[in-house]
């Protein structure tokens, strides 16, 4: 072992050089945890054929076991191997859009551990389009099943300084690399059914597969998604940072006044407050903000908690480009919503 290694916690720091990737694809192969960087955020891999090892990812996180992991490849020939009955309108998508921010649902092959699935008959498969999750997929030989690598129901990680403040102790390693360029997650289409239906709005924007498709593609449950499976009526909070979030939704005029009456009102009670501010830029469309704003979403998020802030006050965004996955986690993340 290399003196230069750094253990946080039990949790092994690895550098993106060659031999530090491929070190941590020897510890997917012996069954082991790894966060590593994607172009979306930070995943949290283990290898999607080891039903012991994928079952350690719902435990480090406390993941409920009823959500889904994602299974990550590097390479197309693999896809064969973890889905089966595959549409041509999948190879049509992963042609144009692989590697990308685009999972795919498909029919589960046997070789995938159920676990992988939460015991559904389907699989989420994407490629992620970031060298060093590519290598390390490469070097490990395996598909690797990998959710967001935070603590369950915390805002992702796009750091690998995130993914120690949730995980560090818990996991084997983490690989230290550049920051995850899009910052949210990437969109879950399923080609399950009649037709193809968006689960999460992510990274790529539902605009650019309807021009795709040449077709309107359905968003399931409009806010909600399978990630709120077995609990109805129940609010489940997701992306949340540790202080409360408010979202204020409705006309520009009436919500920008409501913000400022909030954050006087809470000011003036001793709080601090903490104010997601989408400002719009002049001159910049819609989708070009929507993919600033994602860009930095959750990284904002953590970074008002570090700043103790005990209340966040956010505005809703157009949905515009990845504007949509944008105010999908805010609605998760939001303790209260309140439209004007
Ligand atoms: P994460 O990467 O942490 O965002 O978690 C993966 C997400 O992918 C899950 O929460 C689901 O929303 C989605 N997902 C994974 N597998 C499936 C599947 N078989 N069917 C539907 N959605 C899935
Ligand atoms: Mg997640």
């Amino acid at each position: 072992m290399s003196r230069s290694m750094i253990r946080i916690k039990g949790t092994l720091l690895l550098s993106d050089h060659k031999n530090s990737i491929a070190r941590a694809a020897r510890i997917i192969r012996r069954g082991g945890l790894v966060a590593f960087p994607t172009e979306t955020v930070y995943g949290l891999g283990a290898s999607a054929t080891d039903t012991e090892a994928v079952k350690k990812i719902f435990t480090a996180k406390g993941r409920p076991p009823d959500n889904p992991l994602i299974v990550h490849l590097s390479d197309q020939k693999q896809l064969r191997s973890v889905a089966r009955e595959i549409p041509d309108t999948a190879y049509l998508l992963i042609e144009k859009y692989w590697p990308g921010p685009l999972s795919l649902v498909l029919q589960r092959s046997e070789n995938i551990s159920e676990v992988v699935s939460a015991g559904l008959p389907t699989v989420a498969v994407r490629m992620p389009d970031h060298r060093v999750a590519l290598n390390l997929i490469r070097l490990s030989r395996v598909p690797i099943a990998a959710p967001s690598a935070n603590w369950s129901g915390r805002p992702s990680p796009t750091d690998f300084r995130h993914v120690l403040e949730d995980l560090s102790g818990r996991i084997d390693a983490v690989i230290k690399s550049n920051v995850c360029a899009i910052g949210v997650e990437s969109t879950v289409l399923d080609l399950t059914g009649s037709e193809p239906v968006i689960l999460r709005p992510g990274g790529l924007s539902r605009e650019r597969l309807e021009e795709t498709l040449g077709c309107h593609i359905r968003l399931a449950g409009s806010g909600a998604n399978i990630e709120q499976p077995s609990s109805p009526g129940m609010r489940y909070r997701h992306y949340s940072p540790l202080a409360p979030l408010i979202l204020v939704t409705g006309a520009i005029n009436r919500r920008r006044r409501l913000l400022n009456s909030l954050a006087c009102h809470y000011n003036r009670k001793g709080f601090v407050v903490g104010m997601l501010n989408f400002t719009k830029q002049p001159n910049f469309s819609p989708e070009i903000e929507a993919g600033l704003l994602a860009a930095k979403l959750f990284q904002t998020l953590r970074q008002l908690d570090a700043r103790k802030v005990d209340l966040i006050l956010a505005e809703e965004t157009e949905t515009a480009g990845l504007g949509l996955a944008v105010m999908n986690r805010l609605r998760k993340a939001a303790a209260r919503t309140i439209k004007v």
